[in-house]
């Protein structure tokens, strides 16, 4: 068997008894990478030096970083050319929180975490190492394709509106988004920052936990985030779930999701009860108004998050210019791409003089009504089950160019970061034609503990990862 195969806490047992080293680690790692980044184009930019890193620092795990997370040691760009040649002059709380880490490169999104196939990103696309025709999902397109191929033994991604669950979904692998405030935005480059959260792609649910404990915590450069005691989560897990109660909100069992997806859900929720849980269905009707409220709220606040790129504080600047204006119109038009141009204009227009009470308003009341309805539902359950993603991974190309079809990708996963809950995406079986379905498990505020210990219970009992392996299908 090959390093690479292996999940981080089985190289951690193998480092501690000093079977091997961070050196045959990165080796491993860096063979691989050679083998398969040209099917599989996950990395933006792949670390430099990495042999003499390991020298210095012997016990240390390698850890691939979506680059909206800002790395002094390395490029962020964003995947945009906006930020093609940016270098952060300083890291991100979480890369100061992984410090046991050799950062082997920077993966690759969608310009700016706007998207759902990883296709808008300005460099290249991420093709699924299931089947390369497919997109690995999106944002964190990079993250969860780097993760299944095994270019990367762990990631970080970030979860706006299911950036993280559903490509974590697409690519069958683990993908956590915490509950808002578990983790510090402080160097994520902010899209929508009342939704933003940075969290762990993995391959298995005991990785999760261990990647949580070094990311999760307060953190004063962050003022959104929350004072919690610090915890190992990688405690709470076990295989014990009797008599936990679980909610299947039928809003995510109607229109629109794949009937082969649907079925494979509901036999997750099947065998959770033979393991001793309470099942039974419920309902969340703002849930309907969900995917127009987070696009309105998303965007509005990129218009106002993305107007630091004026061409003179940061990155790209265009060259030729007669005036200031000039200066800041040329700048965007030739800096961002299409989808955040859209965002841009999607979200100045939502917050007008004119529109704010009728849009970006209501949204808020909105997300008002979705919250409450999640705190009333977890009165009655413990978690939710859903589906991760209406669908499996789509082929290349097929929704591109339409938005809309675009924005429904994410249908089952934005109420999550609209109530500011955590959630996480579990690989529970292959479709027919051999694509990863994933499932969600959504809790109430800083429950993560029980999400982990429930994803694991499943894990232990359904073991896809020793059943099933990307095939890198052409
Ligand atoms: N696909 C969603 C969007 O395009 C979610 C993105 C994200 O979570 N970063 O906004």
């Amino acid at each position: 068997m090959e390093l690479y195969e292996l999940t981080v806490h089985e190289l951690n047992e193998k480092l501690e008894k000093k079977e091997i080293t961070s050196i045959d680690i990165i080796e491993n790692y860096l063979k691989r990478i050679e083998e398969k980044e040209k099917d599989v184009q996950a990395f933006v930019t792949i670390g430099e030096k990495l042999i003499e890193k390991a020298k210095q620092n012997p016990k240390a795990i390698p850890i691939g970083i979506k680059d909206n997370i800002c790395t002094k040691e390395m490029k962020t760009t964003c995947s945009s050319k906006m930020l093609e040649n940016f270098v952060s002059p300083y890291n991100a709380t979480v890369i100061e929180k992984i410090e046991n880490s050799l950062i082997l490169g920077k993966l690759n999104m969608d310009e700016f975490a706007m998207g759902a196939s990883t296709e808008y990103s300005a460099f290249h696309k991420t093709y699924n190492p299931w089947n390369i025709n497919k997109v690995p999902g999106g944002s964190s397109g990079g993250s969860a394709a780097a993760v299944a191929a095994n270019m990367v033994p762990w990631a970080l991604g970030s979860d706006t509106g299911g950036s993280i669950r559903q490509p974590a979904s697409f690519c069958g692998v683990v993908g956590l988004k915490p509950t808002y405030g578990l983790v510090s935005r402080y160097g994520l480059v902010a899209f929508a920052s009342s939704l933003d959260q940075i969290g762990p792609i993995t391959k298995d649910v005991t990785d999760c936990a261990l990647l949580l404990n070094y990311i999760a915590g307060y953190d004063p450069k962050d003022s959104t985030s929350v004072k919690t005691d610090k915890k190992d989560y990688t405690k709470a897990l076990s295989n014990n779930i009797k008599g936990l109660k679980i909610g299947l909100p039928k809003e995510y069992y109607g229109e629109g999701i794949n009937p082969e997806v649907k079925e494979a859900i509901l036999r997750v929720a099947k065998q959770y009860e033979q393991m001793g849980a309470i099942i039974e269905e419920c309902s969340i009707s703002a849930n309907n108004n969900a995917l127009a409220t987070y696009y309105i709220i998303a965007c509005a606040e990129a218009s106002s998050n993305l107007g630091r790129f004026d061409g003179i504080r940061y990155g790209y600047q265009a060259k030729k210019y007669n005036s200031i204006k000039e200066l800041y119109r040329k700048t965007k038009k030739e800096g961002f791409g299409p989808e955040a141009k859209r965002r841009i204009i999607l979200g100045t227009y939502v917050l007008s003089s004119g529109y704010y009470d009728a849009y970006y308003k209501k949204a808020q009341k909105v997300r008002t009504l979705v919250k409450q309805e999640f705190k009333k539902l977890f009165t009655k359950y413990d978690v939710l089950l859903t589906p991760t993603s209406p669908t499996v991974a789509f082929d290349i190309g097929t929704r591109s160019k339409n938005p809309l079809e675009m924005y429904l990708a994410d249908i089952c996963t934005v109420s999550v970061n609209i109530a500011g809950l955590p959630a996480i995406s579990i690989p529970c079986n292959l479709d027919k034609t051999g694509m990863p379905i994933g499932f969600q498990l959504i809790g109430n505020h800083f429950t993560e503990e029980l999400l982990l210990k429930t994803a694991y219970a499943y894990e232990q009992e359904e073991k896809f990862r020793e059943k099933h392996k990307p095939e890198f299908k052409k």
